[in-house]
């Protein structure tokens, strides 16, 4: 099985994951999905308003809050908190990215 997801990223994973699992003990693994669907949403969010902030006309105040730097880590928090979600329902994300890379090569590629 080819790896796409690092040894030390898969690592993190799991230590946020229970982390956050130790910290949330009385939530049901259903509101845990529930939670990290939402945080999953602001993150992107976040994301999108450094896009914008960016790429678009903006209020001058947002302007000056942009940096390259801000918006990889936004990119960073919504691969995270994918990951984490995906974690919390089971999926196994590389085996997943690997089936879905020989289909999109299959499609683009052929
Ligand atoms: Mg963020």
């Amino acid at each position: 099985m080819i790896t796409m997801i690092t040894k030390e990223l898969h690592n993190i994973i799991l230590l946020i994951d229970s982390k956050l699992r130790d910290i949330s003990k009385d939530i049901s693994d259903k509101e845990s999905i529930y939670a990290r669907s939402i945080k999953l949403n602001e993150e992107v969010w976040e994301l999108m308003s450094l896009v914008l902030a960016n790429y678009w006309d903006q209020r001058d105040e947002k302007l000056l809050d942009f940096s390259k730097e801000k918006l990889g880590h936004e990119f960073a928090d919504v691969i995270i908190t994918t990951l984490l979600l995906a974690k919390s329902m089971d999926i196994d994300i590389n085996e997943s990215l690997v089936s879905k890379l020989i289909k999109i090569k299959e499609r683009w590629l052929i």
